[in-house]
């Protein structure tokens, strides 16, 4: 148990050094057993010319000892700088952004004195990948990337995350009512993991409802799992709704290492003068020591810090006239929890981590099943501006060929041919979809065959989107036609 843990530390920019100085000092005073490799981040990184904010030597440290705990950088102003974030979460495979939002009443006011949740946001894919394209002069499109092992590996996590820390219910947000496959994976998944955890509740809410209840009644929640978008917004109301996202942390976890830090940015303004609030960093921090398997000195730096809210010694950002006791600078919040190591809260509920030699273990993905892949069809997607959707169907009607024939065409997914309706909004961004006879089953010759067919009649083709068959079962939803 006395041997020390290295992990890697960067101050960060604005608010970050003082931050970490005050968290560090905390750490050490409670006997955190750290051995500390620090290294630069940020602005002065970016502006030396490194695009992506970190120096090589410092993703050495980082590949040597897989623990991150990060204060916020500035991101220089204007464009071709990289995000640390999305790097550092690329590299290091952080596939689990963990957020606990948690309310301190009545000592830090909120709406909501009891809540207590966890949000677990996938990291790695969902609308984030970045794969964007202007397809017409129109419409722009933004890939919405869902895989199984993904899906997998982030509700595992929760699951194992909620058995680990005691939390009784993992509930799922998502969309799938709406988007049936990239959600409805999601859903799915979801639903098989948590049949292998019969000790903890689950449930599913369709992200709007959910996202509404928990806005009303948090207290109804425990450890909640979604997909990267919707965890992304929502685990900023849930830290608003709590008290102030300047006291939440969180946590990037993936199978090649973690990476800690607070949900604020670097604050400038505050720079500097002693003012900001450690809190957020620290609470980083005190997840960064259950994950290195220092739940001892978690629970009394927790503690400890819970005790200083609680005793009304208060930074400006929390500070309230009739609630606070003491308003403190940066230092003498940190020099405040010191004091109070060893201690526990009286009102609040004092925490207790799993003691457990081994902290769990990170999830990986099962090897997929391979099932068998039949193309059946293809959507021809076309920039289309020369006439109605009337006449651009009885056109790629007759430009068909005999393996491939025009089912339908949508505009932004409503069905315009056949019988579409005059009253449609149309754009200039068609989808046609094309179909091999029932039970047949078409090659890329026969897709090239089409699109010659296509461009030859003159049309813009823009992508096309295969259409398979996986065991039998489409892999794509049915859009109201044979
Ligand atoms: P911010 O979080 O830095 O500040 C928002 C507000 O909260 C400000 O009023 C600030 O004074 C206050 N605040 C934030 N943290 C505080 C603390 N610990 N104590 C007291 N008050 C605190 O957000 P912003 O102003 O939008 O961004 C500033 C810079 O931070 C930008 O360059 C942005 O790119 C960067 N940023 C970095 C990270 C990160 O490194 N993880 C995250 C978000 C923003």
């Amino acid at each position: 148990m006395s041997e020390k843990t290295p992990i890697t530390v960067a101050k960060g920019d604005g608010i970050g050094p003082e931050i970490m100085d005050a968290t560090l000092h905390i750490l050490e005073a409670a006997g955190a057993r750290l051995e500390i490799e620090e290294v630069e981040i940020g602005e002065q990184v970016y502006l030396r010319g490194n695009p992506a904010g970190i120096e090589p030597s410092a993703w050495e440290s980082l590949r040597r000892t897989k623990v991150f705990l990060k204060a916020p950088i500035t991101t220089p102003q204007g464009g071709g700088y990289k995000s640390l974030n999305v790097t550092a979460r690329t590299m290091l495979g952080l596939f689990a952004n963990v957020r606990p939002c948690v309310s301190y009443a009545p000592f830090i006011k909120t709406k909501h004195p009891v809540m207590d949740v966890v949000i677990v946001r996938e990291n790695e894919e969902d609308t984030y990948t970045g794969i964007e394209h202007r397809q017409t002069n129109d419409v722009v499109q933004c890939l919405k990337l869902i895989s199984r092992p993904g899906c997998e590996k982030i509700v595992r996590y929760a699951f194992e995350y909620a058995k680990f820390n005691g939390r009784k219910k993992v509930t799922c947000f998502s969309k799938d009512n709406i988007m049936k496959m990239t959600d409805g994976l999601f859903h799915k998944v979801f639903d098989e993991i948590a049949a292998e955890y019969p000790e903890i509740e689950n449930e599913h809410w369709i992200v709007d409802i959910g996202a509404a209840k928990m806005a009303d009644t948090p207290e109804n929640f425990d450890v909640i799992v979604m997909p990267n978008l919707y965890g992304d917004i929502l685990s900023d109301v849930a830290a608003q709704i709590a008290g102030s996202v300047g006291l939440a942390g969180s946590a990037n976890i993936g199978a090649q290492g973690a990476m800690f830090e607070a949900i604020h940015g670097s604050a400038p303004r505050r720079a500097g003068q002693n003012l900001a609030n450690p809190s957020g960093l620290l609470l980083g921090a005190i997840l960064m020591l259950v994950h290195i398997g220092q739940a001892d000195v978690a629970d009394k730096v927790h503690n400890a810090w819970l005790r200083t809210v609680e005793d009304g010694v208060h930074t400006y950002d929390i500070f309230k006239e009739g609630v606070s006791k003491e308003k403190v600078g940066t230092r003498e919040f940190a020099e405040a929890v010191v004091a109070r190591l060893g201690q526990k809260p009286e009102t609040l509920k004092a925490v207790s981590y799993n003691a457990a030699a081994e902290p769990f273990k990170i999830p990986v993905a099962s090897p997929s099943k391979i099932e068998e892949k039949k193309a059946v069809g293809v959507d021809v997607f076309l920039d289309y501006r020369a006439g109605t959707p009337n006449e651009l169907g009885d056109q790629l009607a007759a430009l068909g060929t005999d393996a491939l024939k025009l089912s339908v065409i949508t505009n932004r997914g409503a069905r315009v041919y056949p019988g579409g309706v005059s009253e449609t909004f149309v754009v200039d961004h068609y989808r046609a979809r094309f179909l091999a006879a029932e039970g047949a089953a078409i090659d890329h010759a026969a897709i090239i065959a089409l699109l010659t067919s296509v461009t030859g009649g003159g049309l813009d083709v823009i992508k096309t989107e295969n259409l398979y068959t996986f065991d039998g079962q489409p892999g794509f939803p049915n859009i109201g036609l044979k």
